[in-house]
């Protein structure tokens, strides 16, 4: 009896789980898991997860992934597909040329590959799983565009629609800067109406410039968030919910996604960097300050940026328009990016940039449109910022572009007004506590040179270093020292920087060596300022210019007058060098000299 019941048992366990395994194995043979390839997603053909969701908090969190699109997108074949780079036939480059001038990117490719293309989900993995708060408001995105290329802006438009929920797309309004070219009008509006409801295109009576076209767009929008973008964009999978959570969580916070980069010749998709917290340097050039630790240890949450890099961010309505919009006396292009960063943290806002949410942009190879007439309109643009939102800072943009001391920047009683109605905090404020570490990076007055002028040969004294106005990429040399000889021409003054780098006076390009053979070749590079192949050091006893940490140095072939980096010795008199000025206080001061943060 027992015998035949533990027998029984036996029977029917086995059949138990024969029945399981039949299950298991005939529900993965239908539904292979697709996306990504790990078998750990969940099915593909499983409706959005927004769609099936359980219990209803206020502060429920959901999975926002499409991944029926995750899915669809992961099996395109073709020209770009996944972001690959693609080339063009020799046959096509006569139209590549034409296209390239008015673009300043491979227009000509850019037709021939899908408007619908896939991109790489090169997000970091944990945000593969992240989830976001199912109460997120839906957006109108806004695109500014001046004769943009039509196949671009309507890749812009597609990957939109078809990376973001449904639910959280109102619209996407495409304002039309008094665009010239041709297949920008009837045939949009026709493309437009027959292939992509969402669409509105609004056109503006003359040509406005960004700033004042993405102003016209947002006063046109319904959604209560805006999300502006450039014309030539793809936006990445699930890029929606992490612009919005912080949103829905502050409404005074704008939000900007990592931007990846399109290559301009081949439409190649991928990331600029692992991210970075953006700035500006005293020129107002566009600069990037590290990760704080803990961002780096928590890489899928957002962090506070001083600056956004421009084109892409997302803001609620409210808190645009509460802080002014953009300031409309702004033109054409440029500067508007600082106003509207300031005028967030200073005026009582935030900003974040979103690691999970990443848009891809088309930087251009050169810019393609000549200038429409308004002068020097970047340099009126960086006045009415400095001028109304850096307070005694502006001093220091003005002692670099000491042309925009002249400059009439327009009427600022408007902007000004705005300033003192909303109570915002001095710019000092922002470097203290927004930009903390934006001085030691970027000082706004830049300490003194180590040593300057001539660079003049111990071992052959006729002879001085000439980097002779080459370009970029080209070799330095040795030629007779103009001090000797005045009719010479040349370039022999050097500067030997606070950043550790040596460069020809007045220029920013660099003494750099790339190669790490014998006697290896000094060129001209932009200068960096993150030392590596152009840090030098001038060793006043032995007066050995050395590159690098290997212990090489700067040395001359007389005859051939070629100069190149050898390993330092002190029986070669030709890698003696005197420099003409040497500021001895800052030499002995070298180690612990020079921008922080530069390991
Ligand atoms: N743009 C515009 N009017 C202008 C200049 C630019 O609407 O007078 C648009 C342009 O089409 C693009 C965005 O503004 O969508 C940003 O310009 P661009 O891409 O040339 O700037 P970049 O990204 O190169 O800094
Ligand atoms: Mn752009």
């Amino acid at each position: 009896m027992r015998r035949n019941l533990i027998s029984l048992v036996k029977f029917l366990s086995l059949a138990l789980l024969t029945i399981v395994l039949t299950v298991v194995v005939f529900r993965y043979v239908r539904n292979p898991p697709r996306y990504p390839d790990d078998g750990d997603e969940p099915d593909p053909r499983a409706p959005p997860a927004e769609a099936v969701k359980l219990d209803e908090t206020d502060d429920e969190k959901i999975d926002w992934h499409d991944y029926r699109q995750i899915s669809q997108d992961s099996r395109r074949k073709g020209l770009g597909e996944q972001g690959v780079p693609a080339f063009l036939s020799p046959t096509e480059d006569a139209v590549k040329a034409s296209l390239y001038k008015v673009n300043g990117f491979n227009a000509a490719l850019s037709d021939k590959i899908s408007v619908n293309r896939s991109v790489p989900d090169i997000r970091t993995p944990g945000c593969r799983t992240k989830k976001y708060t199912k109460k997120l408001d839906p957006v109108s995105v806004i695109v500014s565009f001046h004769n943009e290329h039509p196949s671009t802006l309507i890749r812009t438009c597609w990957s939109v629609v078809n990376r973001s929920p449904a639910s959280l797309l109102r619209e996407i309004i495409l304002v039309d800067d008094a665009s010239t070219k041709p297949e920008l009008a009837n045939e949009l509006d026709e493309y437009v109406a027959s292939n992509l409801p969402k669409v509105r295109i609004i056109r503006l009576a003359s040509r406005s410039g960004l700033i004042r076209g993405r102003l016209a767009g947002a006063r046109e929008a319904t959604a209560d968030v805006l999300v502006f973008l450039d014309s030539h964009t793809e936006a990445n999978v699930n890029w929606l919910p992490p612009l919005l959570e912080p949103i829905s969580a502050d409404y005074r916070v704008c939000v900007c996604p990592f931007i990846d980069v399109i290559g301009y010749e081949t439409f190649e998709y991928r990331a600029q960097d692992e991210g970075a917290r953006g700035a500006f340097d005293w020129e107002l050039y566009y600069k990037r300050l590290p990760l704080l630790p803990e961002s780096s240890k928590n890489p899928t949450e957002p962090f506070e940026s001083p600056v956004m890099a421009g084109g892409l961010f997302a803001i609620s309505a409210k808190f645009f328009w509460e802080i002014g919009g953009y300031d409309p006396g702004l033109d054409i292009w440029g500067g508007e990016q600082y106003e509207l960063s300031f005028k967030i943290w200073q005026c009582g806002g935030r900003m974040y940039d979103a690691p999970c949410s990443r848009v891809g942009h088309i930087y251009r190879k050169f810019p393609p449109f000549p200038n429409p007439g308004r002068g020097d309109f970047l340099g009126k643009n960086y006045k009415r910022v400095a001028e109304v939102w850096m307070d005694d800072y502006a001093e220091y943009i003005y002692r670099r572009r000491p042309h925009l001391r002249a400059l009439d920047p327009g009427d600022l009683t408007e902007q000004r007004a705005l300033r003192s109605r909303l109570g915002c905090k001095s710019f000092g404020w922002f470097v203290e506590h927004v930009a903390f570490d934006l001085v030691d990076v970027y000082p706004p007055v830049e300490p003194e040179d180590f040593a300057h002028g001539e660079i003049r040969n111990i071992g052959a004294p006729e002879l001085c270093l000439d980097s002779k106005n080459k370009k970029r990429d080209e070799p330095v040399a040795a030629d007779f020292c103009k001090k000797d000889d005045p009719k010479a021409s040349g370039e022999q003054e050097f500067r030997f920087t606070w950043h550790k780098d040596i460069r020809p006076k007045g220029k920013t390009d660099c003494l750099d060596v790339s190669r790490g053979h014998e006697k290896a070749p000094v060129t001209l590079y932009p200068c960096h300022g993150k030392q590596g192949n152009q840090l030098w050091r001038y060793d006043v006893g032995k007066q050995w210019i050395v590159h690098g940490y290997n212990n090489r140095c700067l040395d001359l072939d007389p005859a051939a007058k070629k100069v190149y980096v050898a390993a330092c010795s002190t029986s070669v008199s030709t890698q003696k060098w005197r420099v003409e000025n040497v500021d001895m206080k800052a030499i002995n001061n070298w180690e612990n000299a020079g921008p922080k943060g530069i390991k």
